[in-house]
């Protein structure tokens, strides 16, 4: 398949970058990942100013605007032929002396990869998803969208290591969210999800969710929420760009509710594929 390298359009096992690249040395970079629906791409505004948020977090300069990673972006779908498929951009400070500080006159290393998106079937819908809980021991710019995905990796193995899907991570006792997902909690037909803030991503579907449910008539409110709050939910609800929005109907081996994918859900899930439909 065809990946775009700094400028350049190469075929996957022809895209080579330095070992001395701070991405690779340092985790010094950032990403992103965009849904394209029938070849159209799904919010990918909303993903490329998180993209130059999370840049100017870390201070990378250098890289493409808004306007020309929208152009690369759909060019390298295009290329791909693909229907449905993922976007995978990531920018790393660049090739330099291994030194922690910045380097000085570096450019970013411009990565970005498309893959088919297998979106979530019939009995992912119907079943749902298993979570573990486990206490978030990642650091404090969850906000930033890095590369240093160690603490990501760790929590999604030990979902994997208990037989579980995913796991919601809690911070001091408060629901943070999933290893590379959002969490929303469902009780008594309200919404709730943990606020905007340096402790979570927060993804290009927390705003979407948040204009679902004024769409569905369903109540949000976004504020900090507990162990027992999740424990006693009569849904949950995960989300990402690939997961799309889940239910979970399993949780530290307990059924969610009554068990199975819940009305709030329903309801959210056809808006969620409306908005596709409409692309
Ligand atoms: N939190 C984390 C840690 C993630 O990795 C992701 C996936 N990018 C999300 C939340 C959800 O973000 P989005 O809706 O933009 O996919």
């Amino acid at each position: 398949s065809i990946v775009y390298l700094n400028g350049e359009f190469v075929r996957l096992g022809d895209a080579k970058i330095s070992v001395l690249d701070r991405g690779f040395i340092f985790g010094d970079g950032i990403y992103e990942v965009v849904p394209f629906y029938r070849g159209k791409p799904f919010r990918m505004d909303g993903h490329l100013a998180r993209l130059k948020r999370s840049l100017a977090a870390i201070r990378i300069e250098g890289a493409p605007d808004t306007q020309e990673w929208d152009a690369l972006v759909r060019d390298l779908v295009k290329r791909s032929g693909l229907e449905d498929s993922l976007v995978y951009l990531q920018v790393t400070r660049g090739v330099a002396k291994r030194e922690h500080g910045f380097p000085d006159n570096v450019s970013p290393t411009l990565f970005a990869m498309v893959s088919p998106f297998r979106r979530p079937g019939a009995q992912q819908r119907s079943q749902g998803m298993t979570a573990v809980g486990m206490p978030d021991e990642r650091w404090l710019h969850c906000e930033i969208k890095s590369i240093s995905l160690l603490g990501n990796v760790l929590a999604k193995q030990h979902a994997t290591d208990a037989g579980a899907d995913e796991v919601l991570q809690f911070r001091d006792g408060y629901l943070s969210e999933g290893s590379s997902s959002n969490i929303w909690v469902i009780k008594e037909g309200k919404m709730y999800a943990p606020p905007r803030s340096n402790l979570i991503l927060e993804g290009i579907r927390y705003g979407l969710m948040e204009e679902l449910a004024q769409e569905t008539g369903t109540p949000f409110q976004a504020r900090p929420i507990t162990q027992d709050e999740v424990a006693a939910a009569d849904e949950l609800l995960v989300t990402s760009a690939s997961k799309e929005v889940l239910p979970i109907t399993q949780y530290n081996g307990k059924p969610v509710g009554s068990g199975r994918p819940g009305p709030v859900y329903a309801a959210l899930r056809a808006a969620y594929d409306r908005a596709i439909d409409a692309l």
